[in-house]
């Protein structure tokens, strides 16, 4: 290209520029550095026999996290925390998550179950539910109790469908909670009575179309009436607490009801259009630690002949095939993030897009991956196993690609006045 098409900087007007600032490029080299250095030891825990044994055994982990600020990294300043927008939390998740899935989505799954109070708190629910995640000492728990046994990708049907199961009826000052919850992250805390605060999605209107008739009501721990029935053994995630139980005449005053009457549905949606961005880089980090492990044996391992084998075309391409993907999925969830932060139009399909892309990208590419190893890869030495195990979540949770993501894009799609250019900024 002659000299003459090298524009300087100063020439161009830039609209787009994925250059992390200088406090980002800190973030990254502290968690990467935290993440290696606290982390990756902490991975000893998902040997132990039982679910509830392995997440207990991730407690000082956690609490090491809470203790170096991270929790409060990821709380908005507004509400007394550190963080600055959803492109500081996908830098941190991506290093942290990268090194051990289970511990980051302890700390995200709270971050979750506080969302509710974020987006739809009033100041003061803020200032007494957030106090204990703001602390820099112990291991608060907060819980977003939306799926429940029996499933939850129709929590919005009207009847004959049965929707959101659990209800909150009112009495004198207080919601009475009645129900069954399952697959809630921490929701019954380090010893089964409960995190510190659980944001319960509850019908409060048995008449009502389900866009009026579902709220969410934070209760706080220690919780009367949580009834534990089990621990899931989970696939992957082996450090994480996804519980199933019973609500079962659990209270709660009345002024902890979180946003309007009636209008749970649509703060559930709003909670979850964060995290959807969030997945997509759950993906990215697993993928590349999978490419990081398959790079260097492919640089290194000869298998009995007399080349690397990264110099047999087919490794070579399938190797550049898998960078590929990540690279593309990491900028898609840090323009979704960046859409979301300034609540650009197409923020909720980018999200919902990075979710999907990231979560299917990473079951795949690290099959293909392991393929590249060969044989080796199916050893527990090698990260595969774990990696793969995590990631075969990521397509299922945060709403299921197939009963939620696919369906909320699919809704956009058929509405008359969906605009294809919107999100990319062009409409
Ligand atoms: C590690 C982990 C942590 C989790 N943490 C939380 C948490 O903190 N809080 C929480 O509330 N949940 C949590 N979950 C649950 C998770 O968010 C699920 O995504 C959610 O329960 C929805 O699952 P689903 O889409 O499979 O729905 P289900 O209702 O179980 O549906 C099952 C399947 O039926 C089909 N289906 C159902 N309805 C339709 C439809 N209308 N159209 C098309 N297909 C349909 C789809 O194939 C769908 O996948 C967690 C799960 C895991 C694994």
């Amino acid at each position: 290209m002659p000299d003459g098409w090298h524009l300087g900087s100063e020439d161009i007007a830039m609209a787009i520029d994925f250059t992390l600032s200088t406090q980002q490029r800190d973030l990254q080299r502290a968690s990467r550095k935290f993440a290696r250095e606290v982390l990756g030891e902490a991975r000893r825990a998902e040997l132990l026999a039982t679910p509830e044994e392995r997440f207990r055994a991730t407690r000082p982990t956690y609490e090491a996290m809470v203790a170096a600020g991270y929790l409060r990294k990821c709380i908005p300043s507004p509400a007394g925390g550190e963080n600055s927008g959803l492109i500081d939390m996908a830098i941190l998740a991506e290093e942290f998550y990268s090194v051990n899935a289970s511990v980051t989505l302890t700390m995200l799954g709270t971050v979750l179950g506080l969302l509710p109070i974020l987006l739809g708190g009033t100041p003061d629910q803020c200032r007494r539910l957030l106090v204990p995640f703001l602390r820099t000492s112990g291991a608060p728990l907060a819980g977003f109790c939306s799926s429940e046994p029996g499933g939850s990708a129709n929590s919005s049907s009207p009847p004959p469908g049965e929707g959101v199961r659990t209800t909150a009826r009112r009495e004198g000052d207080n919601w009475v909670i009645n129900g069954r919850k399952k697959w809630v992250s921490s929701a019954t805390g380090w010893n089964r009575d409960g995190a510190d605060v659980l944001c319960v999605v509850c019908r409060t209107d048995s008449a009502a179309p389900p866009s009026e008739a579902i709220s969410i009501i934070a209760v706080e721990g220690p919780v009367k009436g949580l009834v534990f029935e089990r621990a899931i053994d989970t696939i992957g995630h082996r450090g994480h607490l996804v519980p199933q139980f019973g609500l079962q005449n659990v209270t709660a005053p009345h002024r902890n009801l979180l946003g309007q009457e009636g209008k749970g549905l649509a703060l559930t949606a709003a909670a979850f259009t964060g995290t959807a961005a969030l997945v997509g880089i759950f993906g990215v980090a697993l993928m590349r630690a999978a490419f990081e492990f398959a790079l260097h044996f492919a640089q290194t391992e000869r298998r009995g002949g007399v080349d690397p084998i990264i110099d047999h075309q087919a490794v070579g391409y399938a190797l550049a095939d898998a960078k590929t993907t990540i690279e593309a999925a990491r900028y898609l969830s840090w323009r979704a993030c960046h859409a979301v932060d300034t609540q650009s139009p197409g923020a909720d399909e980018l999200a919902i897009e990075a979710k999907i892309f990231g979560s299917e990208a990473a079951v795949r590419v690290i099959t293909d991956l392991m393929r590249v190893v060969g044989v080796d890869s199916y050893d527990h030495e090698a990260p595969f196993a774990r990696l793969l195990q995590d990631a075969l979540a990521l397509p299922i949770f945060d709403g299921g690609n197939m009963g939620v993501r696919r369906r909320q894009l699919h809704m956009m799609l058929r509405q008359g006045s969906y605009d294809p250019l919107a999100a990319s900024g062009a409409a």
